[in-house]
Parts: C-alpha cells; structure tokens; sequence
C-alpha cells in the first residue's frame, strides 16, 4: 500500500462504532480512500503488472445481480466496500484487491493523487447525476472534502458558475482558491427566505443544479427551494434518516431529486480528469502522517481547529 486519506466515515466508525446498521462488533482495520504498487498478482490477471501504481476502488459488487448486469453496480447488495464492517479496510501494509477494481497511475499522477481518486469519484458521479455542463449554474451547499470535489469536478465539466455555502468561512476561503466563483457564508438567524434571495442574488437569477454535500435539513431545503423550476437538486450529504422538506413545492416546479451513492463507472473518469490536468486534487491534502502516526492522523481528521480537509497517511 502506498497512501491511504482518512474520510469523515473512518472517523465516524471510530468515534461512534457505527453508521447506521453498519456496527463495528469487532476491531476493524480502517481506510478505503487508497492506492498502492502490484506486489504480486493472481493467476489471471492480465490488466496489470508488479511494479504498476493502482488507485483502489474500494467496493468490489457481485458481478452477476439485476443491478451489476445493468452496470448500476454500486446499488449491489452484496458489494463487498472496505472499512465497512465486518469487511476490513486497506490501511495496512500489504492488502489484497480485485484486479479490475485497480487502476494503473500514469507516471506522472502519484499515490496521493491516487487515494484522492475516491472522494473524486464521488464529485464525478454527483455531478454526472445534475448533469451538469456547459451554462450550468451550479449551487453547492457545504464546503467539506466532497462539496470541493464537486466543485472542482462541476468546473471541469463546464459549469458557467458554482456558489458554495457552508457555515464555516476557513471552508469557504478553501473553495474560493479552489476556484469556486461565489461563496456564501450561511448564517444560522437569517430566515430560509432571505438567504434563498440572496443566493439569487448572487447568481443573477437561478441555479439550475443544486448539490447537497452537508446533510444538513436546512440545507437540504436550501437545496430544493433555490433550484429554478424544472431543474435538479441532488442530495449527497448524508445526515438523519429522516428529514423534513418541501415536497410540494419539488413537485410544482418540476424540481427533480435525485440521490448518489458512491460512484459507479466513475473512477476511470476521475482518473482522466486528474490525468489530463483538469482537476487539481493535490491542494485538498492539509496534512501528511506516517503509517506509524496514525493515531496522531486520525486527531487531526476529528479536530475543527486542525483546519484539516484531507488527512493523508503514508505506508512507506
Ligand atoms: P464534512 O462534514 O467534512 O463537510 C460537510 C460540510 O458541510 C462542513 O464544512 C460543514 O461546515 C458544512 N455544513 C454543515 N451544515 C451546513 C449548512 N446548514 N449549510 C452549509 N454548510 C453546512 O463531510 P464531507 O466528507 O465533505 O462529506 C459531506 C457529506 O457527504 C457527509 O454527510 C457524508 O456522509 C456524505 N457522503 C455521502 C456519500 C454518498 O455516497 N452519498 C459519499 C461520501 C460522503
Ligand atoms: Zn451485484
């Protein structure tokens, strides 16, 4: 293994031993955003060599279901995903993958860039699920790891104008030199009605796709309400089970919801994109720890004040 980031779920399984009915009832080796160099390679396998660097798509889907024959392979239910328990993770020294969820790293992309191909694909699907393109105005709700890669990939697929919100400017300074073209800082006393006016006012009119990266109810809301009619609001955060929303006003003006889970087909475009120059992934990694200071890592990860967005470990 070569670099593995640590994601905000690692830190949950850590934390609170669970995320949703995923329940961590024994120890569980973590990581899932990774890459490495081929150490050994099975039998078969003829789309890789010792030596090659691969980004590791971390969820390996039954092949042989409804949803895997249609290439919707990340609604499987048999998916086996890493750091998912009970499946370990990939933060160790030597780990074993399916070949053909491996992909080889041109020499010029590095293991770090690598790792990072995992929230990436996140960006990618999210952003293929609004269809964004060319003329999209494109509001993004939440500046973490995910909301930054939907904006770096929402720019590379030719968005006109992305707005980001979050309730925290460091996150917002963040997005702004990562080139989002407005930021709007989203304060907790401004009723819902003033701030959809003012994120109009922003984009001189209305954002045609909208992009819940926070999980967040009243972001959520944000989300359906700011969208101009007839066009997506997609939901990525993931925060309570149930959340209260404006269905009806969804439903009159057309707004389609659509939901993302993980990526599918996904990492060969993410991959191109970082490849080609296009997306700039690098500038999300804050901080660098070896294997050996994971622990030290992973409180980087959790703290606010570490001003952390990607904590990447090093195994060698
Ligand atoms: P994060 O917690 O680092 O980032 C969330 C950001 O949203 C934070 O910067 C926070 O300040 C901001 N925020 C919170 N409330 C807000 C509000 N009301 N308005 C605007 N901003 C607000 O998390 P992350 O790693 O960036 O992930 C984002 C979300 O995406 C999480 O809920 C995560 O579980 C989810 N996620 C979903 C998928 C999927 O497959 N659907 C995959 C990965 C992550
Ligand atoms: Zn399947």
């Amino acid at each position: 293994m070569g670099c593995v980031g640590i994601c905000g779920s690692d830190v949950h399984y850590l934390v609170n031993g669970r995320i949703g009915d995923f329940i961590v009832k024994e120890p569980m080796i973590i990581g899932h955003e990774s890459s490495g160099t081929i150490a050994k390679l099975g039998n078969n396998v003829n789309n890789l060599k010792v030596g090659d660097r691969v980004a590791i798509e971390p969820g390996v889907p039954c092949r042989t279901c409804s949803f895997c024959k249609e290439g919707r392979y990340n609604l499987c239910k048999d998916i086996v995903f890493l750091a998912t328990p009970p499946v370990h993770g990939s933060l160790r020294k030597y780990y074993k993958h399916a070949a053909d969820f491996c992909f080889k790293l041109p020499e010029h992309v590095s293991l770090e860039e690598g790792a990072l191909l995992e929230p990436l694909s996140v960006g990618v699907h999210a952003c293929k699920r609004a269809n964004i393109g060319i003329g999209s105005k494109v509001l993004i709700l939440g500046a973490g790891p995910i909301g930054l890669v939907v904006l770096l990939v929402a720019k590379a697929m030719g968005a006109n104008k992305v707005v980001i919100t979050d309730l925290v400017q460091d996150r917002l300074n963040v997005a702004k030199s990562l080139g989002a073209d407005e930021i709007y800082l989203v304060k907790r006393d401004v009723s819902e009605k003033d701030q959809i006016k003012s994120i109009h006012e922003i984009f001189g009119g209305e954002p045609d796709k909208t992009i819940d990266a926070s999980g967040a109810q009243s972001s959520i809301r944000l989300a359906i309400l700011a969208t101009k009619s007839g066009g997506t609001a997609v939901l990525v955060g993931m925060g309570a089970p149930e959340v209260q929303i404006p269905l009806i006003d969804a439903l009159i003006r057309e707004v389609d919801i659509r939901g993302v889970f993980r990526y599918v087909n996904d990492y060969a475009d993410a991959l191109a994109l970082v490849a080609s120059g296009k997306v700039n992934v690098k500038p999300l990694i804050t901080h660098n720890f070896k294997i050996e200071e994971t622990v030290k890592a992973f409180d980087t990860s959790k703290s606010p004040e570490s001003g952390a967005i990607k904590v990447m470990i090093h195994l060698k």
